[in-house]
């Protein structure tokens, strides 16, 4: 469907949308068909996943906004941490001012392609905490989806917080046509654990998995540029293959990548010549030419 048309005026018949559910009130059914119009203008929804948290999913997050921006294609990010919020700080829009326009906030961008909205960009003082329990989450999710200016868009990223709670689940819910989640973890065997929960999370939901992404495996050396397996590696390509999901492939861990997450500096196009950038490219780019339908 096309910005302004109504739900009535559209012509699919699957959509839940142009029918009031049973016991729904006017209000909540209008409210539902607007989310539905924002949501119609988005062609592809990709959810990123981490069984626990410091696994680098936001940091997998952003690089896989920037590299389909890149690509040229209008993207959005949004980052629903609504306790961890990292993703202005890793694409150096702290402190960016979020306006509001005919009651809608406006996100905020990095190019002219890629745009972002955080809790961490409504924030008056980063260091303050939210403290929300699971209906205000799912509202604030509902709102970003709903009351945000994202416009016509080729893919929308959502980074989730990790686990599988009320976030990952009012996502779900409320994002019906989701494509599928990206799963992002490390070698170590806990996290591994981890991961599992989070494809058996995706299964019971009905969610495709896209892939699984094994972060900060083996290190690079700054100094002779060898890499080091300080745990034992592979964990994740095993793990998927057990699991029956696609693995993506391994970002090694490297002090660059923190240096410019810290920095604020877009990692995977600021360095698209590194080792870890095209580490970044070869796991990313096979699944987007898939959702592209290039492969
Ligand atoms: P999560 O979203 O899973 O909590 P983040 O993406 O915030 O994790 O990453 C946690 C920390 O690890 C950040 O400081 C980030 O810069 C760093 N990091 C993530 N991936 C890598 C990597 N491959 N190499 C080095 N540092 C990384």
């Amino acid at each position: 469907m096309t910005e302004g048309k109504s739900c009535s005026d559209c012509s699919s018949g699957s959509c839940s949308a142009k029918g009031k559910k049973q016991g729904e009130t006017d209000q909540e059914f209008m409210e539902r068909q607007e989310l539905q119009r924002q949501l119609c203008q988005i062609k592809n929804k990709i959810v990123v996943l981490s069984g626990k948290g410091g696994v680098g999913k936001s940091t997998v997050s952003a690089n896989l906004a920037l590299s389909l921006a890149a690509r040229g294609k209008m993207t959005g990010l949004m980052d629903v941490d609504i306790h961890g919020p990292s993703i202005p700080r890793i694409l150096g829009l702290e402190g960016f001012p979020i306006e509001a326009l005919q009651e809608k906030l406006v996100p905020a961008t990095v190019g002219d392609r890629l745009k972002v909205m955080s809790i961490g960009l409504l924030l008056r003082n980063k260091e303050d905490a939210v403290i929300w329990r699971g209906p205000m989450k799912m509202g604030v999710i509902k709102q970003f989806l709903k009351d945000v200016h994202w416009g016509e868009l080729d893919y929308l990223i959502v980074d989730s917080p990790p686990g599988t709670g009320d976030e990952p689940l009012s996502v779900v819910q409320l994002m019906e046509d989701l494509d599928g989640a990206v799963i992002v973890t490390t070698p170590q065997d806990l996290s591994v654990i981890d991961v599992r929960r989070s494809i058996q999370f995706c299964r019971t939901v009905k969610l495709p998995v896209l892939g699984v992404i094994e972060n900060m495996s083996g290190f690079i050396c700054p100094h002779c540029g060898k890499t080091t397996e300080i745990f034992k590696s592979g964990g994740g390509e095993q793990m998927a293959r057990e699991m029956n999901v696609p693995f993506l492939g391994r970002i090694p861990l490297d002090p660059e990548i923190a240096r410019a997450c810290d920095e604020g500096k877009p990692y995977i196009t600021a360095f698209a010549e590194s080792e870890s950038a095209k580490a970044f490219a070869a796991a990313l780019d096979p699944m987007i030419e898939k959702m592209e339908g290039l492969r």
